[in-house]
C-alpha cells in the first residue's frame, strides 16, 4: 500500500504541543519527540526552556532568593550571593 501524496497542496501543519510552532505533519512526530526530549515547559510561567537551562531558569526567574545588586557599580544584579561576591572582587 502506497499512500498518494498530495502534491501541490500546501503542506498540512500541526501545532507542536511543546513549542507551539506549526510543524509540517510529515515532520511532526520526529519534531515532537525531539522537542519534548530537548525542552521543558516551565510549570510556573509556561515558558519553553531547554532542559539544559532548566535550573538556570528556575534560579533566575522563580527563586525566592532576593535579587542582590552590586552597590559598587549599580549595574550588576544576581540572585546568587557567590556570583555577587566574585563580581565585587573583580
Ligand atoms: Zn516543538
Ligand atoms: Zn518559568
Ligand atoms: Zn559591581
Amino acid at each position: 500500500m502506497v499512500e498518494q501524496a498530495n502534491s501541490g497542496a500546501t503542506a498540512e501543519t500541526k501545532q507542536c504541543s511543546m513549542c507551539q510552532q506549526q510543524i509540517e505533519v510529515a515532520k511532526f512526530r520526529l519534531h515532537e519527540v525531539a522537542c519534548i526530549r530537548m525542552n521543558y515547559k516551565c510549570t510556573k510561567c509556561g515558558e519553553i526552556v531547554p532542559k539544559a537551562e532548566r535550573e538556570q531558569h528556575e534560579d533566575d526567574v522563580h527563586s525566592d532568593k532576593p535579587l542582590l545588586s552590586c552597590e559598587l557599580c549599580n549595574e550588576f544584579s544576581t540572585k546568587d550571593g557567590q556570583a555577587l561576591a566574585s563580581h565585587k572582587k573583580d
